[in-house]
Formats: structure tokens, C-alpha cells, sequence
């Protein structure tokens, strides 16, 4: 009872939003509070002014405005300032003690008064004391404690000294005044509660906002963070370049895109598993985060693509410098658990101005120049240029010319054999397409194909191929296989996979004469559905090659998973395999491989007669290149048979 007692009477100081609510609504009411009791005051004084002492209507009354005037003057000064916790509570803890302060001067000072007047203007003291004061707990109606310390201060004398005046007009006052006080104090009480309980909500109502930002914030943040490597993600590093891009227009600063393509990532999750390969991706990461210096920022844009942005020096050769700088980092080894994991990251680079002004310009200029990159110069940094920007117009033009052209008509086939030096025969033709377009006059295959896979034609353009192909087929004895190449996109496509299907089915050739010809960067840039794709072809009863083997890097543990029928050995190994040790071992291993796992090899590129002895030393029977023939019409390879046939066994000639 007591200790609630005590509570109602001292300020709450620890409910911080309380307190400066309590504060800021007092503040508002502080002028009005101070001009009823100035203007009530001086009413009084001049009502006495004759009847008293100079000393009660002058002087104490003089002293009273000062502290009020005083105090009005502090307000107005201070009126805008926001007070910490510490300073809010002294504020109130003051405004306490002066209100209790003041009440019992005014109240001392008027009940003084009461002596030197006659029935009016002792009437006069009455109403003024019970105005003002019910004037005065209105004002601090915020104020639970400072109120009833005024009621206390002020109605308890006041009650006490009418009711017992003995005059029966005077003690109905004073009970009247009572009364009227107990049923403010309980109105004070309900809308205290009332603005207690606001404040509370609003209290609630900020803490459950700043939680909703709390977690719009982290949402935004897991939203542009790769959560593996921690880095931003495509998104933010697309939202970063752009703003960059703004900002170094606007400064006249320097800034290049770079895009980095991990060789090799996929057969070191295969063979090690991918905790493993989240490892070595969160230490690429952190190796590209170790740039951070050169004013390089970096993110993971998904799988094992990661992208960076260089700022400031917009000159080729540095960037070339630090693009191979950041390649040769990647290019070190990774160790996990004592085991030990290579792969290489090829990058492209665009700079702003030379490749373009927009975002979408740099990253298709980076992806051009990344692409080069992974063909010629694997492990390597390429910074876009002025040439390849005529080749990428080259493309633009040739990718024109093919979406308009009749494959039917435009397109024809070549047949370059594959021969069995044991005997001299032709064991397969592989098909090999040629584009005579009436502008352009003749495309090399290597840029309409891939022309063809960026205009999103290469399904049809293999399909027509396939039908051509297979009609030429039936011109050979059954014995003779036919061979066809099919693009990096025709692999992962079940859709042409399905129409290829078809095709075969209703051409009346027996599956188990063609081979499909795939290579193994086009198998390893989407493992699982290119090897379901080719299951699907070999379950027919097609063979299946790996062409150009050698060149990617893909593990032998892959070259186990597929159905495979054939491998054939990139030229590369045999330019210099009468010359160089190397690839005299490298062609050993492969030719070994190959009999291990029961495939025919087939080694491309036969130009010279040592070339063929060399090959011949190392136990290889399948051939082909310009050394036998170079790819012919339809109509020649008849006419070559017809030659070839006669040949004796085991005697190499070159013919074509
Ligand atoms: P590829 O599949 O590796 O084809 C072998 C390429 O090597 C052919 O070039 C062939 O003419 C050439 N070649 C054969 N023997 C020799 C030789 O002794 N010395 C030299 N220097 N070259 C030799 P081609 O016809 O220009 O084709 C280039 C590439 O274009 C092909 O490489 C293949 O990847 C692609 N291609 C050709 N036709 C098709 C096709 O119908 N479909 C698809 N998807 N790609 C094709
Ligand atoms: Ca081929
Ligand atoms: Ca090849």
C-alpha cells in the first residue's frame, strides 16, 4: 500500500519513452499553466491592494511573477531541445519539486491575504485558489505526481483552513472544492493510465517496426549474398556495376568488367565430392577477395562463375597484367584435408568505353572475350578489343545470313574417311558440314556452327545435317560407318536429342552404323543431362565418340561413366608426335585407355607418312586426315573406295 503509494508520487524513471513523452506534453502546456496563474494572481493582488500591506501585495507577489516569468523564459529557450534519459528525469524531477514549491508559496501567500478583506474579497482568495489549482492539475495532467502533490499541498490546507472559518458559506466551499477534487484526481487517474498505456503502444508499435526493418535488412542482405562464398551475387554485383558504372561517367574515372569461368570444376566435385568442391569454391572466393587492394571488387555470379569489377586505370596492358595476375592464383593448388585439387579460371575483360557504355554491353563484351579466352588461351586473361568487336559484327552479320538461309538448299556435306592402316580400308565417313551462302559466299564451319548455337538454330541446322547425312550413307557398302558431329548445345537439348531420334528411325539406316560424334567440353559443361542424352542415343545401338580428346579437361573417371564406343585424339598430340616426347607418351596413355575400356581410337590430323609410322610404333590403327584424303563430296568418296579397295594390306599410300 505504501510502497504503491510512494510509486503514484515519484516520476518513472525507468520507462525511458514515458518520461519523454511525459516531458514533451508538459512542455506544451508550460506557457498556458504560467499565464492563468500570472493573470489569476494579479487579479487577486489588485483586488487587495488597498486592503494589505504593500509587502503581500507587491513585494511576495513581485517575487512570484519573477520566478514565473523565469521560468517561462527557460521554456521558451529550451523548448526545441531533446533531452537524453538522464536530463529528461532531472527536468521532471525539478519540474516536481518546483510545482510543490510554488503551490505551497501561492497557497501560503493567498491564504495570507484572507485576513485584510471583507466578505468579497475573502470570497475572491476562496475562488482563487480552488481556480488556479483545478486549473493547475489540468496542466499537469502528464504529470501524475507533480499533480497530486499539488492537489495535497494546496487542497489539504485550503480545505482545512475554510472548513474550519466557522462561516457555513466558506466550509460548503471548502467541501464543494473537495469533492470536485477527489473526481479530478480520479479522471487524473483513468487518463493517466490511458496515456501510459498509449505510449506503451507506441513504444510496441516502434520496437515491432524496427524489427520488421531488422529483418527486411537481413532479407536484403541474404538476397545479394551468395551464401556459400559470402560474396554478392549476381544480382547486387549487376546492381554495384551499374551504379559504378554511373559514378566513374560522371567522375571521368576508369572501370572494367571482368568474368571468370573455373576450367575444371566440375571433374574435381565429381572425383572428390562436393564438400570438397564448396570448399575450393569459398577459396576462390577468398583469393579474389585477396585483391581487394587493386581496387577490385568481386562476386560469385552462380556454379563456378565469378565476376569483378576493376576500377580506375582503364589501360589494357595493366588490366592484362593484373587479369593474369588473378589467374595464376587461381591456378594454385588447392589442399583440403591433404588432399590436393587443380583447376584454372579463364577471364575475359570488357573495359567501359572501349567495349561499351552499358552494363549489359560489358557483360555480353566480358562473356565474348571470356569465350576466346577458353578456347585459345585457357588459364589466361583476354581484355576485349577493337578486333574482336569487328568479329563480333562478323558474327552479328554471318548469325543474319543463317537465319535466313534454306539449310536445304545452302548447306551441303563433306566425307572425310577414317581408315584401318592394318588393311588399308575405309571403316567410316565422317560428315562434315560446308556453308556456301550466296553474300557471304564460304562460311568456316567452325564460325557458322557456333554461330548457329548463338542464334538458337543449331537444333534444326543438325537435324537438316543428320538427313543429309544418312541419305549419303546409303551409298556405302553396310560395313562402312558414318559419323556425325553434333554441337555443344545439340548434347544437352532432349529435344533435338528426341528429333535426331526420330530422324535416324525413319531413314531405314541401321543405328549400329553411325556414330555420334560429341567433344568433351560440350559433355563436361552439363555432366548429368549430356550423359543422359547420350545413353538415350546408345541404348539404339549408336555409337558414341569423343571427339578432339585431349583438349578439355575432363577426368578419366567421366570418360568411365559414358557409353562410350570411340575416342579420337585431338590433332594437336600429332603435329609434333614425331619430335615431341610429350605427346608421344600423352598419345601412348589415351591409345592404352582406349583399350582398357574397349573403345575404338581414332587419331585425327594424319598429314605426313612419319607422322603414321610414329603412330603406328604406338599401337594406333584408326587414322584419318589430309595424309589419306581431305574431306570430299559425296560423289568422290565412291570414287575413292573404288581406289581404296585395291589397296594391298598393310601398304599406306596416299590417295585423294
Ligand atoms: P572436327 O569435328 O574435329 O573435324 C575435323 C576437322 O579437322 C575438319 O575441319 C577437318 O577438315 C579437319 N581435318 C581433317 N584432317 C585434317 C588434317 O590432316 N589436317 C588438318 N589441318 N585438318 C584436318 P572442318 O571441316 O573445317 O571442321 C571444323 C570443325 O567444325 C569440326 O571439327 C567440328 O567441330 C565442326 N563441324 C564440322 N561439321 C560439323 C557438323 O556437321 N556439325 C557440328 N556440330 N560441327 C561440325
Ligand atoms: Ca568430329
Ligand atoms: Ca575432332
Amino acid at each position: 500500500m505504501f510502497s504503491r503509494a510512494k510509486a503514484v508520487l515519484t516520476i518513472e524513471s525507468g520507462n525511458p519513452e514515458l518520461v519523454q513523452a511525459q516531458l514533451a506534453a508538459f512542455t506544451k502546456q508550460v506557457p498556458l499553466l504560467y499565464f492563468m496563474l500570472v493573470t489569476n494572481t494579479v487579479a487577486l493582488t489588485v483586488t487587495h491592494f488597498h486592503a494589505a500591506p504593500a509587502l503581500l501585495t507587491l513585494y511576495i507577489p513581485s517575487m512570484l511573477y519573477a520566478v514565473s516569468l523565469f521560468r517561462l523564459v527557460h521554456w521558451w529557450f529550451s523548448r526545441h531541445r531533446r533531452y537524453t534519459h538522464e536530463e529528461a528525469t532531472a527536468r521532471l524531477r525539478s519540474t516536481y519539486r518546483l510545482t510543490a514549491l510554488l503551490g505551497a508559496g501561492f497557497c501560503a501567500w493567498s491564504l495570507s491575504l484572507f485576513s485584510f478583506g471583507d466578505a468579497y474579497q475573502q470570497s475572491h482568495v476562496a475562488f482563487y485558489i480552488a481556480n488556479t489549482v483545478i486549473g493547475c492539475i489540468f496542466c499537469l495532467m502528464h504529470l501524475r505526481a507533480a499533480a497530486l502533490a499539488l492537489t495535497a499541498i494546496v487542497l489539504g490546507p485550503f480545505t482545512i483552513f475554510f472548513g474550519t472559518t466557522g462561516n457555513p458559506v466558506f466550509t460548503a466551499l471548502a467541501l464543494n472544492v473537495a469533492l470536485v477534487t477527489v473526481a479530478m484526481i480520479f479522471i487524473l487517474f483513468t487518463y493517466y493510465r490511458d496515456f501510459g498505456a498509449l505510449i506503451q503502444s507506441q513504444k510496441d508499435l516502434t520496437e515491432r517496426q524496427a524489427e520488421t526493418q531488422r529483418l527486411s535488412d537481413e532479407n536484403h542482405r541474404l538476397a545479394n549474398l551468395d551464401s556459400l562464398t559470402n560474396l554478392p551475387n549476381r544480382r547486387q554485383f549487376r546492381a554495384e556495376l551499374e551504379r559504378r558504372i554511373e559514378e566513374a561517367e560522371k567522375n571521368g574515372t576508369g572501370l572494367a568488367l571482368g568474368l571468370i569461368d573455373l576450367d575444371g570444376f566440375k571433374p574435381v566435385n565429381d572425383a572428390f565430392g562436393h564438400g570438397i568442391g564448396d570448399k575450393l569454391l569459398i577459396e576462390v572466393g577468398d583469393r579474389l577477395t585477396g585483391f581487394s587492394g587493386e581496387h577490385v571488387f568481386p562476386a560469385r555470379l552462380g556454379g563456378d562463375e565469378f565476376g569483378i569489377i576493376f576500377e580506375g586505370s582503364p589501360c589494357p596492358v595493366r588490366l592484362h597484367a593484373l587479369g593474369d595476375e588473378i589467374c595464376a592464383a587461381l591456378q594454385e593448388p588447392y589442399v583440403f584435408n591433404g588432399q590436393t585439387a587443380r583447376v584454372s579460371g579463364s577471364l575475359g575483360i570488357s573495359i567501359l568505353g572501349d567495349a561499351g557504355t552499358t552494363a549489359d554491353r560489358l557483360f555480353d563484351r566480358a562473356d565474348f572475350a571470356l569465350y576466346l579466352a577458353k578456347q585459345n588461351f585457357r588459364g589466361t586473361a583476354l581484355v576485349f578489343s577493337a578486333e574482336h568487336e569487328v568479329e563480333i559484327n562478323e558474327q552479328g552479320r554471318i548469325q543474319q545470313a543463317l537465319r535466313a538461309a534454306d539449310f536445304e538448299s545452302e548447306m551441303y556435306l563433306v566425307f572425310q574417311p577414317m581408315v584401318d592402316a592394318d588393311t588399308n580400308g575405309i571403316s567410316a565417313y565422317e560428315a562434315l558440314a560446308r556453308w556456301e551462302n550466296p553474300t557471304l559466299g564460304p562460311v568456316a564451319p567452325g564460325t557458322f556452327i557456333r554461330a548457329a548455337e548463338r542464334a538458337g538454330i543449331i537444333g534444326s541446322l543438325t537435324e537438316t545435317l543428320m538427313r543429309k547425312a544418312l541419305v549419303a550413307a546409303q551409298s556405302w557398302p553396310d560395313h562402312v560407318r558414318l559419323s556425325v558431329n553434333l554441337s555443344t548445345r545439340d548434347v544437352v537439348s532432349t529435344k533435338t536429342v528426341d528429333n535426331l531420334l526420330d530422324i535416324i528411325a525413319e531413314s531405314g539406316v541401321d543405328p549400329a552404323r553411325l556414330d555420334i560424334e560429341v567433344t568433351e567440353t560440350a559433355v563436361m559443361r552439363n555432366f548429368a543431362l549430356a550423359a543422359e542424352n547420350i545413353r538415350r542415343l546408345a541404348a539404339r545401338g549408336i555409337g558414341i565418340a569423343l571427339d578432339d580428346f585431349g583438349t578439355g579437361h575432363s577426368s578419366l573417371s567421366y570418360v568411365h561413366k559414358l557409353p562410350l564406343t570411340k575416342i579420337k585424339i585431338d590433332r594437336g598430340f600429332i603435329v609434333d608426335i614425331a619430335t615431341n616426347e610429350l605427346s608421344r607418351s600423352i598419345v601412348k596413355t589415351i591409345v592404352d585407355l582406349s583399350r582398357n575400356i574397349g573403345c575404338v581410337c581414332v587419331v585425327e590430323g594424319m598429314e605426313t607418312h612419319e607422322q603414321v609410322v610414329a603412330l603406328r610404333a604406338l599401337g594406333c590403327r584408326m587414322m584419318q586426315g589430309y595424309y589419306f584424303a581431305r574431306p570430299q563430296r559425296l560423289e568422290d568418296t565412291l570414287a575413292y573406295r573404288a581406289v581404296s579397295d585395291t589397296i594391298v594390306n598393310g601398304l599406306i599410300r596416299k590417295t585423294g
